[in-house]
């Protein structure tokens, strides 16, 4: 690492830091180095989406990222749109698609695939690569960053540097957060790393009489008698509790909430479908129908066998036997089914956190901090988290490209 070229380093290669990597020589010859502690850069991204690497999302809402202390993030997604980052994927040889609800993929639907590509686009442009080696501690002297490595003696020494590092979530991956300690060193301040987009535990038996089901359900998390947040999407029942994206968006909300005994009301006939019941049962009511059936046009059998028993009455039950008042008890059963939490999978089984640095310390134009000029963030080092479709990529590669074009300038 010689020379008196202008000298970046990147903290982490992830699709953060290798799009930042990419920008930065996209518009200067500055030289960059790209340190990621794992053998092989991208491994966390190489597993993205069940393999197939969700990377953005068409109908992306800034609204529906959370951040500790809510930041103004259109600065942003303003400058890189879904389609602004699917214009410069395509550009380095990565042809997106999009499914019919909008979830962006690349057109080989492969991680792996993504990642060997981007691994071309860094070598071809010269940018060093530097695997196996994690950074562990980072001085400032006379406007210069030194860095030190875990397999070298002496310290490296870079002009503008970029920690984007990541966050706890799938520590088997080897996610680490080490140098949120020498962060804190230069007064960078980093709200604390919860679990998100993980799976739930429930409290109780329900969900293990449920086991199995799945179905698209709006969700309203509530802390005694205070709804917190709410969202709507798929749900798998397992034995511990709840899988799937509409419980995952809501669980980077559980870990602060458990001391208040938290619980989800789920609405199993969310949006037409409990007019469509109501609308069969009023055709049907003085008839010799079985009230069952009712159920069964919308929803798995199991649950309505499930809450059948919940309500004490038959399975062969007529419309007939069934009055206006037990209907309408019966809907509302279904419309607020209390579900107690117990808490989440952790960061094992978590797809990304909440919590890392401030945004009230970052410029959002240009991902440097305020603190400390030269030093930039991207992706979950820094406090903010979306849900499930996109949302996360979208945000490491779209603040790495910031960053890139930031430290890329003069
Ligand atoms: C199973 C799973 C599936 C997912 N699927 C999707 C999906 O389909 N769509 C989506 O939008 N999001 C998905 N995500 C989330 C997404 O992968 C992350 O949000 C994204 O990878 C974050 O990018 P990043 O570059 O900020 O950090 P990472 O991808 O975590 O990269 C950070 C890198 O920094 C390295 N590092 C850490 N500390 C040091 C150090 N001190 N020195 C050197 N290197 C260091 C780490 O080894 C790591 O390789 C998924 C996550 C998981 C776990």
């Amino acid at each position: 690492m010689q020379g008196n070229a202008f000298k970046v380093a990147i903290l982490g290669g992830g699709p953060a830091g290798i799009a930042a990597a990419l920008m930065i020589r996209h518009i200067s010859d500055y030289d960059v180095y790209l340190f990621d502690a794992n053998p092989k850069i991208g491994r966390k991204l190489s597993v993205t989406g069940s393999g197939r690497c969700n990377l953005t999302n068409l109908e992306l809402d800034p609204e529906r990222y959370y951040s500790t202390q809510p930041a103004d993030l259109s600065p942003v997604f303003s400058r890189w749109s879904p389609a602004d980052l699917r214009l410069f994927l395509d550009r380095i040889g990565i042809p997106t698609i999009a499914t019919d609800d909008g979830w962006v993929y690349p057109q080989s639907f492969s991680a792996a695939n993504v990642v060997q590509i981007l691994n071309g686009n860094l070598t071809e442009n010269n940018i060093h690569i530097i695997e196996n080696t994690k950074v562990l501690s980072i001085t400032l002297y006379e406007n210069q960053f030194r860095l030190t490595v875990d397999n070298r003696k002496d310290s490296l020494v870079f002009d503008r540097i970029l920690i984007a590092t990541g966050s706890k979530a799938f520590p088997q991956l080897r996610a680490d957060t080490g140098i949120v300690s020498e962060l804190k060193k230069f007064g960078i301040h980093v709200a604390p790393f919860f679990p998100a987009l993980s799976p739930v535990l429930l409290e109780n038996e329900p969900h293990k009489l449920l086991s199995g089901i799945r179905l698209d359900v709006n969700l309203k998390l509530f802390r005694e008698s205070r709804q917190i947040d709410e969202s709507f999407g798929n749900i798998i029942f397992t034995d511990f509790g709840m899988n799937g994206p509409g419980c995952m968006n809501l669980s980077h909300r559980i870990q602060l909430l458990l001391e208040n005994h938290p619980y989800f009301k789920v609405d199993f006939i969310p949006q037409e479908k409990s007019k469509i019941i109501e609308g069969i049962f009023n055709s049907k009511q003085d008839q010799n129908y079985p009230y069952r059936d009712i159920f069964l046009s919308i929803l798995p059998m199991k649950l309505v066998d499930f809450f059948f028993n919940e309500w004490n009455i038959a399975t062969d039950t007529k419309c007939s036997e069934i009055n206006h008042q037990s209907f309408g008890s019966h809907i509302d059963q279904l419309r607020n089914f209390k579900m107690q939490i117990k808490g989440t999978k952790g960061f094992k089984e978590s797809q990304a956190c909440s919590g890392g640095v401030l945004l009230s310390e970052i410029d959002l134009r240009t991902m440097e901090s305020l603190k400390i000029p030269g030093i930039y963030f991207a992706g979950e080092i820094l406090d903010v988290v979306g849900p499930c479709g996109g949302y996360n990529l979208h945000w490491a590669f779209s603040s790495g490209l910031i960053a890139g074009e930031a430290m890329g300038k003069p």
